[in-house]
């Protein structure tokens, strides 16, 4: 190989990673670490959550250029919905959001992790703070319901039984369009 190849050859790797740094960058806000498979994934989640109107009207100050931008902005407005609705405010809070295309990704990651079978359309995993949600089924209430679950778990200390877990979680849900 001459020099010239060489040297053009290391400058299409360098691109290459590059672009593949760029695919795998994590899109963060202030309270969220967004994931997802592709874009169309992404746009459906984002078409599925729609906010009522007193949200919406937040998303008003938000800067929002790409689908993701949107996505994020609609999660911190839930978020923050959530720790009012609950009135609490966890330092620190922070989670990550796993978008999947459908319930059967949600049941087979929950398969892979805990060994059960189950049909659930999100959930939250308390040891890896994130909440796994598929695209197909998310609604605002569902989105509120496993934020729910993360705000009760940043705040306490010693964690609550489980059914006093998911009493919270429920009113969250409940009370999000209020
Ligand atoms: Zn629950």
């Amino acid at each position: 190989m001459t020099k010239l190849n060489c040297s053009v050859l290391a400058f299409v790797l360098c691109l290459v990673t590059l672009v593949g740094t760029a695919q795998a960058r994590e899109q963060k806000s202030r309270y969220v670490t967004l994931a997802y498979s592709d874009r169309n994934v992404l746009r459906e989640f984002n078409d599925n959550l729609r906010l009522n109107r007193s949200l919406s009207y937040s998303m008003r100050k938000k800067n929002v250029v790409t689908s993701a931008d949107e996505v994020l902005a609609k999660a911190d407005i839930i978020i923050e919905k959530v720790q009012v609705v609950l009135d609490m405010f966890p330092n620190k809070y922070h989670i990550r959001l796993v978008i999947v295309p459908d319930s059967s990704d949600v049941a087979r990651i929950y398969k892979r992790k805990y060994g059960k079978r189950v049909n659930h359309i999100a959930y939250y995993s308390l040891s890896e703070k994130t909440i796994y949600v598929s695209a197909d089924d998310v609604s605002l209430r569902v989105l509120a319901h496993e934020v729910g679950h993360s705000v009760v778990d940043f705040y306490f200390k010693v964690r609550p039984p489980y059914n006093i877990h998911e009493l919270m979680a429920q009113f969250a849900e409940k009370h999000v369009t209020d």
